[in-house]
C-alpha cells in the first residue's frame, strides 16, 4: 500500500458484517475501504453454521428487524457475483418436550399474526417427512422463508460487488490505532500505512472493544464459544436444516431441563444443517471462555450425544472435523448498529448468533448512518448508548462526512 491513502469510510473487519457494510457503502455511492488483517470472513464467520433465522424472536420489533433483514438475503441472491449456495428451503423448530409446546403454539399464533410464513408438523406428519427423527420429538414449528448459505462465499461475494462498485479492499492490513483531530475522526493507522477518512465503522465482531478502546468508546462485547461438527458425505438423512426449541434456552442463557449436566454446563442445543458438499454441520455450544477456539472433547461429545437423540442414524456416521467459534455477545442479545460520541465513529458488532442473518439489514443501515440518513428501520434500541457507559452520541446528521 503506498504510504498515503483518503477514503469517505474506512470498515474495519472482513467478516459478514464488515464485508456487508463496505458493500452497501459503495452501492450507496461512499469512497469506502474495507481493511481485514486476514482474509474474509477470518474471524467468526468462517467458524459458524449459515442459517438466516427469524425462529428465535418473539413477535414484536426486533422479530420485524429479522424478517426485513432476511429479506434483503432474497434480493441479494439476484446482483451478488458469487453463488453464496443461498438455499430458502425453511428451517423446523423441533419440539422434543411436552412443556414447551403451549409456548411454541403461541408464538406459531404470533408469527403469523407478523405476517410470517410458518406450519406446524405434528409428530405424524413430521416422521411422514423426516422419516430418520428421533422417537422423542413430538411436533416442529417450520419457519419457512428461513435459509440457509455458506458464510465464507457470501462475505467473498459481498467483498467483490463492493470492489466492482468502487471499494478497496486491503486484506492482510491490521488496523493498530485510530486518530482524531478536533475530536473527530481522522484517519487509520495501519500496519501498511495511514489512511486518511472521516468515517471508520467498527465490524470487527469480538475484537471490536479492543478497536474502540483506541479513542476511549466502551463497547461491551463478550466472546461466547460455540463448537461444530462436520460429519461425512451422508445421503438422506434429512431434507433441510432444524434446531431444536431448547436452542432459545441455552442462547438466553435459560436452565434446561431434560438435558445430560454437560449439556447444560456447555449449553449445548441442536442445530442441523445439510451442507451442499453433502457433509452434514451438527451444533452447538455455548459458553463464556474468552477467546478460546479449541474444539473441546467433552464438549464436541455432548453435541453428539444431543444430535442422536433428534436423529439418531447420526451416531452411524464419521466425524470429519470439529470446528469453534467466538460469537461477539452483548448482555442484551441485540446488536449494536450505531453512531458513537466520537464523531465519524460507527459501531456495528455484537450481533451473537445472528450475525449472518444481520449481516446485510446491518450494512444497508450503516450505509445510511454514514451518508447521515435516517435508517429504513428504527435501529434507536441498537445505540451503544443504551449501556449507559460511554457519553451520548451527536444525533445521527451530525456525524456524515
Ligand atoms: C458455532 C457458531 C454457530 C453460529 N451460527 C450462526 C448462524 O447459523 N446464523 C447466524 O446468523 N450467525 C451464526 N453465528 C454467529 C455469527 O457467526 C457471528 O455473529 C458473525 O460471524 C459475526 O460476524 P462479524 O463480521 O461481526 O465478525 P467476524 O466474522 O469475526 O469478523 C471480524 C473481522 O475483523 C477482523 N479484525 C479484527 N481486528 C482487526 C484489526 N485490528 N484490523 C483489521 N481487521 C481486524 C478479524 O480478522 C475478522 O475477520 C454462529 C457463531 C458460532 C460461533
Amino acid at each position: 500500500m503506498s504510504s498515503k491513502r483518503t477514503a469517505g469510510a474506512v470498515v474495519i473487519g472482513g467478516g459478514a458484517v464488515g464485508t456487508a457494510v463496505a458493500c452497501y457503502l459503495a452501492m450507496g455511492g461512499v469512497d469506502v475501504t474495507l481493511v481485514e488483517r486476514g482474509e474474509f470472513a477470518w474471524g467468526t464467520s468462517r467458524r459458524c453454521e449459515g442459517h438466516v433465522v427469524t425462529y428465535d424472536t418473539p413477535p414484536g420489533d426486533y422479530s420485524v428487524f429479522c424478517k426485513t433483514g432476511q429479506n434483503l438475503f432474497y434480493e441479494a441472491q439476484k446482483f451478488l457475483p458469487v453463488d453464496f449456495e443461498f438455499t430458502p428451503e425453511g428451517i423446523g423448530l423441533l419440539v422434543d418436550d411436552e412443556s414447551h409446546l403451549e409456548t411454541v403454539k403461541e408464538n406459531y399464533e404470533g408469527k403469523k399474526k407478523e405476517g410470517y410464513d410458518v406450519t406446524l408438523w405434528d409428530r405424524d406428519e413430521l416422521r411422514h417427512r423426516e422419516p430418520n427423527i428421533g422417537d422423542k420429538v413430538l411436533a416442529c414449528l417450520n419457519f419457512n422463508n428461513d435459509c440457509t448459505l455458506n458464510p465464507m462465499r457470501l462475505c467473498f461475494g459481498l467483498a467483490k460487488h463492493a470492489e466492482a462498485n468502487g471499494a478497496t479492499i486491503l486484506s492482510r492490513t491490521q488496523v493498530t490505532s485510530l486518530r482524531t483531530e478536533n475530536g473527530r475522526v481522522s484517519g487509520v493507522e495501519t500496519d501498511k500505512g495511514f489512511i486518511a477518512t472521516k468515517n471508520v465503522i467498527l465490524a470487527s465482531g469480538v475484537w471490536t472493544p479492543q478497536l474502540g478502546a483506541m479513542l476511549g468508546v466502551n463497547i461491551p462485547i463478550r466472546p461466547r464459544q460455540g463448537h461444530i461438527l462436520v460429519t461425512e458425505r451422508v445421503k438422506g438423512l434429512l431434507s433441510k436444516a432444524y434446531v431444536e426449541y431448547g436452542y432459545l434456552l441455552t442462547k438466553h442463557g435459560l436452565k434446561r431441563e431434560n438435558v445430560t449436566p454437560d449439556m447444560d454446563k456447555f449449553g449445548v442445543a441442536f442445530v442441523i444443517e445439510p451442507s451442499s458438499a453433502g457433509t452434514v454441520l451438527v451444533g452447538s455450544s455455548r459458553r463464556f471462555v474468552g477467546m478460546d477456539i479449541r474444539p473441546h472433547p467433552a464438549v464436541m461429545r455432548a453435541v453428539a450425544e444431543r444430535g442422536n437423540h433428534f436423529f439418531p442414524t447420526l451416531s452411524d456416521m464419521r466425524l470429519l472435523r470439529c470446528y469453534a467459534g467466538v460469537r461477539p455477545a452483548t448482555s442484551d442479545e441485540l446488536p449494536i448498529i450505531s453512531t458513537t460520541h466520537v464523531p465519524g465513529l460507527f459501531v456495528g458488532a455484537g450481533h451473537e448468533g445472528l450475525g449472518i442473518s444481520l449481516s446485510l439489514i446491518t450494512g444497508k443501515i450503516m450505509s445510511e448512518l454514514v451518508r447521515g440518513e435516517t435508517p429504513f428501520i428504527d435501529t434507536s434500541y441498537m445505540s451503544i448508548d443504551r449501556f449507559g457507559f460511554n457519553p451520548p452520541a451527536l444525533p445521527v446528521g451530525e456525524t456524515s462526512a
